[in-house]
């Protein structure tokens, strides 16, 4: 009896492969596993503005990293802080202003200088070029 093979109508990337993948990349993240963590340590509350969140609330309530790594995760929660998302974001949102600013303020000031030599330049060329000429 010739044997048939079992045909597979899906696609030829194997369920298998594609688990174990996602498998991997949630076992080096412990994304959910530190959140409750710190809720515990912390408890479910905004530690800027007080706002207690439970139920449906609690998602709205995330954990911050202090130190803004996200790998550095102490057990003992010392750089985690509870935030709700609203002071969460604030919290990011200023930290990029102060980032834009600092990186607005030194090219600002260096292109007068830059100008100038420009400038300069331009005037030693036509010096020369006038002697020669
Ligand atoms: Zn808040
Ligand atoms: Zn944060």
């Amino acid at each position: 009896m010739e044997k048939k093979r079992p045909q597979r109508s899906g696609a030829p990337v194997s369920e298998e492969k594609v688990n174990s993948a996602i498998a991997g990349l949630r076992a080096s993240i412990p994304v959910a596993g530190y959140r409750e963590l710190s809720l515990k340590i912390h408890g479910s509350v905004c530690a800027r503005c007080g706002r207690e969140f439970s139920g449906k609330n609690l998602r709205l309530l995330t954990v911050h990293h202090k130190d803004n790594n996200h790998l550095n995760n102490p057990p003992d929660g010392s750089n985690w802080e509870n935030l709700c998302v609203y002071c969460h974001d604030d919290e990011h949102s200023r930290e990029l202003l102060g980032d834009y600013e600092q990186g607005m303020s030194k090219p600002a000031r260096e292109e007068p200088k830059k100008a100038a030599k420009m400038g300069s330049m331009e005037d030693l060329l036509r010096a020369a070029l006038s002697k020669k000429g």
